[in-house]
């Protein structure tokens, strides 16, 4: 009675989100079943959508097509359920002007026998329907930072059950997440996933970014990756870029360390360009940050573009710490220009 296209209960039928990133540096997603089981990304149909309606086209041509290029174990539905990231194409073929994962796929290619790691520390900030950084006091403000870093209890920590709900997700979802830990602004959080090499930096963080909004979602919680969520003496949010090479993974490693910071020097307008939106209002020189038009590096430096850890440079090999990109960031784009400037030279 029923073909293999045709949906039936007793068929096995995976519903599936197509996840993508909208006009806005937000994230959509929309549903769909697929009647049959996926193992390969190459088994998943392209797909479209309204472009007009997320800011990524106009009107009269608003089509824009979904091509899949990664999945992962869906957390909330369990089974055979996957979730899809989709990158977007407008109708002639060219990659959407919202799409830097097109471009940055290029480089990590020409780049790939250096094997590029990464792994990116998101810092977030929670906050409640009414737009008030979430758990803070009702009409008031909480005590100045410095109990809420790591914190452990009520009164310095909010929302611990709704940032571990995430932590299972990614790991369900196969998620490369390494760590969370409290921020030092009340309310805020982050996690950390890698190292991940090349392209699938972007796509594994983008993902995680979307199961945190989910899970949030189920809590009535927003998340706000903004760069300085609140004015005033509190801590901004980064998502500071771990960056190793092969050739820096290994004993001596710190000398191309070295030139690795010298290149990345001489290209610091070019790299604040693509290191987020409304950066400015948090690379100020304090909160643990450099000053948004200076360039620096430092051993254990948290004031400084480039931090080098402690433990590297004892050890005399491991990664650097790219502290400048913002919460906001694409890391297509940040992945793309590191690559750019340290292995391909430009
Ligand atoms: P911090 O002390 O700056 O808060 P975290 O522990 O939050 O540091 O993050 C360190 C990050 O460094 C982790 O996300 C980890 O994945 C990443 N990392 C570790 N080794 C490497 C490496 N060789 N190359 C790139 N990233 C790495
Ligand atoms: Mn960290
Ligand atoms: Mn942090
Ligand atoms: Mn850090």
């Amino acid at each position: 009675m029923s073909s293999a296209s045709t949906y039936h209960p007793d068929l096995l039928a995976p519903f599936l989100p197509y996840v993508w990133i909208d006009g806005d540096n937000g994230l959509r997603a929309k549903s769909r079943t697929i009647p049959h089981k996926v193992t390969d990304v190459s088994q998943l149909p392209h797909w479209d959508f309204d472009g007009s309606s997320t800011n990524q086209a106009p009107g009269n041509d608003s089509d824009i097509s979904l091509r899949p290029v990664a999945f992962y174990k869906d957390p909330f539905r369990g089974g055979d359920n996957i979730l899809v990231l989709a990158t977007t194409y407008n109708s002639d073929g060219t990659p959407n002007k919202t799409n830097f994962r097109h471009h940055a796929q290029k480089t990590m290619e020409l780049a790939k026998d250096a094997a590029p790691w990464f792994g990116l520390e998101q810092e977030y900030t929670l906050f409640g329907l009414d737009d008030r950084p979430f758990g803070w006091p009702k009409g008031g403000f909480p005590g100045p930072q410095g109990p809420y870093y790591c914190g452990t209890g009520a009164g310095r920590v909010v929302a611990r059950d709704l940032i571990e709900a995430h932590y299972r997700a990614c790991l369900y979802a196969g998620v490369r997440i390494s760590g969370i830990n409290a921020e030092v602004m009340p309310s805020q959080w982050e996690f950390q996933v890698g190292p991940c090499e090349g392209i699938s930096m972007g796509d594994e963080l983008w993902v995680a970014r979307y199961l945190l909004i989910r899970v949030a979602e189920q809590w009535g919680v927003k998340v706000s990756f903004h760069p300085k969520p609140l004015s005033g003496d509190w801590n901004g949010a980064g998502c500071h870029t771990n960056y190793s090479t092969k050739q820096m993974r290994e004993p001596g490693g710190i000398q191309a360390i070295h030139t690795a910071i010298a290149k990345l020097s001489k290209r610091h307008d070019e790299h604040i360009a693509v290191y987020g939106d409304d950066n400015d209002l948090r690379l100020t020189g304090r909160h643990e940050t450099g000053h948004i038009s200076n360039f620096s590096s430092g051993v254990a430096d948290r004031g400084a573009s480039i931090r080098v850890p402690r433990h590297v440079a004892e050890k005399g090999y491991g990664y650097l710490e790219d502290r400048r990109p913002a919460s906001n960031i694409d890391p297509y784009r940040v992945t793309d220009i590191i690559v750019e400037t340290t292995i391909l030279d430009k």
